[in-house]
């Protein structure tokens, strides 16, 4: 490790991560660029010390990173994109890309808890919430009191408007039953964003948002194991039986919960997409050393021309989806909605990294089938980013919409 990056793990992260998000927007100048690259060393510097150590552990046991989130709090990466007035580090998009691409390349079950809590659901009570709720959720957001996003039902997944989960008005708060499957963060979180249709005098009033605790009384969230990949994160089905909220759980207006679910998937795939290309990276770097330590022939298999294919096409497949990944940057730092780019990022970025861990395998023979190197866990974690947020297909299809003007859905 550098000089500058040993001297930066000696500071509070959080001193280190919070600067004014202007600065970082000027772009190009040589201030700007060390400040990002200052926060690439010191997120990468605490994953190489507390979490690639024991990602393959976790793997294994399928165990949830609890003793992980004290440090990631303390360093202010559970609060990345939380305004410092309520306890984050207030980064604005060129930094909370960085941050997740380092803990995409560790472990992407630590990133998908990260990118849930932060581009889901901080950002959509920053962007929908009252300040009330603002100041009830955020600050325990950025401690790693963390958040859920509750969209997905049994019989309602890509298509979500088929949800049956109903929230019903009654003289003193709305009572929600239903049930979701696949929520991140669900059953060890503090506040699931519960998508739900709203009931008022027995009139369907549209799919809407609500905050609701997950201590609250007929929330239960069970955890779902045996998944291929992302064996660490909680990925829960929740059960809700007549979960009592108030009108000020309420996230956006009764009747639009879609506005906020779409708004929310336009920052989750944004962290997706940069957890991607950092997972794709770590299977190029990985290879890169594994191939130039594997002698076969009589020499390192690095200077073998079919295995220089694989290690070339990965390279090719990172710069491609790093691009697409700086046009989303660009364009959130901008201020311009940008469906389109995300879309086109993480569509590209996800399937990138699929066939970037599967030739990382490729390059490791044998010893990339079993778990004594990563490159099996990133294959395994990479195929489920194709999957949430958001399959490949739906990706392709708001793409064809966006192009034409007609929805193929
Ligand atoms: C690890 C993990 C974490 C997750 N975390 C969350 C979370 O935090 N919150 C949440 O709400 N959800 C979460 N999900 C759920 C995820 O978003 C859904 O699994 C996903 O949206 C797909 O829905 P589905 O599984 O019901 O598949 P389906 O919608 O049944 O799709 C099955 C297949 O049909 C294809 N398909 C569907 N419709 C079309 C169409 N119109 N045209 C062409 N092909 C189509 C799909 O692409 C897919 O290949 C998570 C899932 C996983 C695996």
């Amino acid at each position: 490790m550098g000089a500058v990056a040993s001297g930066l793990r000696a500071l509070r992260w959080s001193e280190v991560l919070r600067w004014p998000s202007a600065t970082v927007r000027q772009g190009g100048d040589e201030v700007d660029a060390s400040e990002l690259a200052a926060l690439r060393d010191s997120v990468r510097a605490f994953c190489d010390e507390h979490v690639r150590p024991t990602a393959r552990e976790r793997d294994r046991a399928e165990a949830y990173p609890a003793e992980l989130l004290p440090g990631l709090a303390e360093v202010g990466v559970l609060g990345a994109v939380i305004p410092e007035e309520h306890g984050g580090a207030g980064l604005d998009a060129a930094g909370y890309r960085v941050v997740i691409e380092e803990l995409g390349a560790a472990d992407s079950s630590l990133r998908s808890l990260v990118s849930v809590n932060l581009g889901l659901v901080a950002r959509s009570i920053l962007r929908w919430g009252t300040e009330e709720q603002q100041a009830r959720w955020l600050p325990g957001l950025a401690r790693g009191e963390l958040g859920a996003f509750g969209l997905t039902e049994p019989g309602a997944g890509s298509n979500p408007s088929q949800m049956t989960s109903r929230a019903v008005r009654g003289p003193d708060g709305w009572t929600i039953d239903g049930a979701k499957i696949f929520i991140t963060n669900g059953s060890l979180g503090a506040v699931t964003m519960v998508f739900a249709r709203a009931v008022v005098d027995g009139q369907d009033r549209g799919i809407t948002c609500f905050l609701v605790p997950q201590d609250a009384p007929g929330y239960v969230g069970t955890q779902i194991h045996g998944k291929l990949g992302l064996r660490s994160g909680d990925t829960a089905e929740l059960a809700l039986d007549g979960v009592r909220v108030g009108d000020d759980d309420v996230l956006g207006e009764v009747g639009g919960g879609m506005k906020v679910a779409l708004s929310a998937l336009d920052d989750g795939r944004f962290s997706l997409a940069a957890g991607a290309v950092g997972l794709a990276r770590e299977a190029l770097e990985v290879s890169l050393r594994y191939a130039s330590e594997r002698e076969q022939w009589g020499g390192p298999i690095a200077g073998k021309q079919l295995v220089q294919e694989l290690l070339a096409a990965m390279h090719v497949d990172i710069q491609a989806a790093s691009g697409l990944v700086d046009a989303v940057v660009e364009r959130k730092l901008a201020g311009v909605r940008c469906t389109l780019e995300v879309s086109t990022a993480k569509l590209f970025a996800t399937e990138a990294s699929v066939r970037c861990a599967d030739r990382a395998v490729q390059v490791h023979g044998g010893y990339g089938y079993v778990d004594e190197y990563p490159v099996q866990r990133l294959l395994r974690d990479a195929r489920g980013t194709t999957l949430y947020e958001g399959t490949s297909q739906v990706q392709h299809l708001i793409i064809g919409r966006l192009l034409t003007g007609v929805s193929a859905f």
